[in-house]
């Protein structure tokens, strides 16, 4: 496999080149031979003149392009005009199609396109060059990802070199098209492929969470209006200005285990926003911006894998933001890869790559699609590393750094110290709720749960039961074998009675003080209250205590719909505990009816 460029800004560099073509062409047998063409002119009769022109001296040769930002010619950014890549295979086959009309039928166009991929089954990888003013692209692409999981798909959005004006193409031999999308297979078996994200940006600031959103229209953030979060951390001024001015700033959201960066692209009248790319409701996000130093660092990094996997030839998918972001540095992110290989590319709309994880395709902002490819298997030839040479931008940007950097430390302990805020705050609140020599609710708690459910019973004419129970004779217990073992014996009582009732139908037990303690059932007749308060009387007499054997305790049991006085309720269930000490103990007696 080889990639040669050409580059062709009029008719007189297109007469030039095409003898080079004839040339290389001729010189070999290939098996396919590919030409993308990235068109960086705003003038579409050159560019229909040049796919003409190529088609017919080239008939054997598939092409695929598309409208491009920018054209990356090897390690360079080349001046606007079309660049022509010509990739010849010796055993890969490569074919090239377009499904054309695709506006409003998403969904259809992407079976096709799952179909057609799914029909080589010796495929790769497909390349997608999708028309960029889509607003439902992503229906296209849930179809499209459920071709086989092992195939990469990678691809761009194209987009003018006025990236507000320019019109949106993609090309094959054919010719132009504004509302298509074009597919690149690449099948055999000796095709080899490594296709990955780089972006580089960092989150500054705390997270967000996306309280209102539907596809690529985000409502709001927190609960307030998106646009809020820019005009208070951003200070963003003007809405006409807004997509310009927050370029450096796109939002960052984690899907599937991946970092999405979404550029908004439109604030609305309502202070809602338009991204390029979907969002989710629920989804936590942050504000980024741009570090050359994060950036040159990921680029480093997937660099280092691009040189293992020893390629014969680059593809790169780079967002048409990280140019404007970049200025004149620009060609710093790209200089690695040429290094390592003939390189290819454009600035894209928006960029494509499947999840390897979870075969979803999604759709990028601001960042870099490398694609290395090579036919055959690695020949283990000692190729060097290449590190960027970032001297020149880091006097550049170190004000910008530094001062992200004291804005991200902050945040970061300001977050440590609101989480551990938060956990004291939970304590603090169990605490409050809690006995502690028993661990279940104290009188406060379970005296508000059952003025809570009086309060709503009376509401709802629904009934409510309360138990009192007290241990018999247990200031003997403590006067006989220590105040010990009349704590332990408090806490059995309390286990006994917790694993009796059920937590979940909002019934609750407390210590009321000493060896009293208040159980609240929902719902039940007094019947139902007096059975519950027999069998917790018989378990607790049959229950062996440590040292002192038996033990057993006196309940009163009352039942009310609520619209009584509470203070009347208690006093009627009291009085009831004390006629079952009178009456002799290890006993239930239930309250009299109120008069
Ligand atoms: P009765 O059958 O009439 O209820 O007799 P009693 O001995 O259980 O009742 P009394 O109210 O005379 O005694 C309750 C005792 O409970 C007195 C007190 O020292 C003891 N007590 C209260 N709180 C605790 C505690 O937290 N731990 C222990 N070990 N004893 C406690
Ligand atoms: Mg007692
Ligand atoms: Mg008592």
């Amino acid at each position: 496999m080889k990639q040669t460029l050409f580059q062709i800004f009029d008719q007189n560099s297109l007469n030039q080149e095409i003898p080079k073509i004839h040339e290389l062409l001729s010189s070999k047998t290939y098996s396919s031979v590919l030409f993308h063409l990235y068109c960086g002119t705003e003038k579409e009769d050159i560019v229909r003149l040049v796919i003409q022109r190529l088609s017919s001296e080239f008939p054997e040769a598939e092409i695929a392009g598309s409208a491009s930002n920018s054209e990356i010619y090897g390690s360079k950014i080349m001046q606007p005009g079309i660049l022509l890549s010509v990739i010849t295979f010796e055993k890969t086959e490569v074919h090239v199609k377009c499904f054309d009309q695709i506006l409003m039928h998403e969904t259809e166009t992407g079976k096709q396109v799952c179909e057609f991929i799914d029909s080589f089954p010796e495929i790769k990888a497909a390349e997608i060059l999708i028309y960029d003013s889509l607003p439902n692209s992503h229906e296209l692409f849930d179809e499209v990802c459920h071709c086989r999981k092992e195939i990469k798909i990678f691809g761009g959005h194209p987009i003018g070199h006025d990236i507000f004006k320019d019109p949106k193409y993609v090309l094959t031999k054919d010719g132009v098209y504004e509302n298509a999308i074009v597919i690149v297979v690449y099948v055999g078996k000796d095709f080899h492929i490594d296709v990955d994200y780089t972006a580089g940006w960092r989150t500054i600031g705390r997270s967000f969470q996306v309280t209102k959103a539907e596809k690529n229209h985000l409502y709001e953030i927190d609960h307030a209006p998106a646009y809020e979060i820019y005009e208070k951390y951003l200070r963003t001024e003007s809405k006409e200005q807004f997509a310009k001015e927050v370029m450096e700033f796109p939002l960052m959201i984690r899907q599937d285990g991946i970092d999405i960066l979404r550029h908004p692209t439109e604030a609305a009248e309502d202070n809602s926003l338009y991204l390029a790319g979907t969002i989710e409701n629920g989804m936590t996000i942050n504000l980024t911006y741009g570090d050359p130093a994060g950036i040159i660092e990921a680029v480093n990094k997937r660099c280092e894998v691009i040189r293992e996997f020893e390629p014969e030839c680059i593809l790169l998918f780079t967002c048409a933001g990280r140019k404007m972001f970049w200025g004149d540095f620009i060609e710093k992110e790209i200089e690695p890869f040429g290094f390592f290989a003939d390189t290819s590319g454009f600035c894209t709309g928006g960029e494509i790559m499947r999840n390897p994880t979870t075969g979803k395709i999604v759709e990028y902002n601001l960042t870099l699609i490398s694609i290395a490819m090579r036919e055959g298997e690695k020949t283990g030839r000692e190729i060097p590393p290449f590190k960027i040479d970032d001297s020149q931008i880091r006097g550049q940007a170190s004000l910008v750094q530094r001062f992200a950097s004291l804005v991200q430390l902050t945040t970061e302990e300001l977050q440590v110290a609101y989480d551990k805020l938060l956990d004291l705050n939970k304590k603090l609140t169990s605490m409050a709720i809690t006995d502690e020599l028993t661990g279940m609710y104290n009188r406060r708690e379970i005296e508000r749960r059952i003025q809570q459910s009086l309060a709503e019973s009376n509401r709802q004419n629904k009934k409510v039961s309360l138990v009192m129970l007290d241990v018999d004779f247990f200031k003997k217990v403590n006067d006989t074998y220590g105040h010990e073992t009349g704590d332990m014996v408090l806490k059995e009582v309390s286990a006994i009675l917790k694993e009796s009732v059920d937590e979940s139908k909002g019934e609750a037990v407390g210590r009321w003080g000493g060896e009293e303690f208040f159980v609240l059932l929902l719902e039940q007749s007094v019947e139902h209250a007096i059975e519950f308060a027999e069998r917790v009387r018989k378990k607790i007499e049959s229950h062996h205590f440590d040292k002192i054997n038996h033990l057993t305790v006196s309940l009163g049991v009352t039942s009310t719909s609520g619209a009584e006085d509470p203070k009347k309720i208690f006093s009627r269930v009291d009085d009831a505990l004390y006629s079952a000490k009178a009456n002799g103990r290890n006993c239930v007696i239930k309250a009299k009816e109120p008069e």
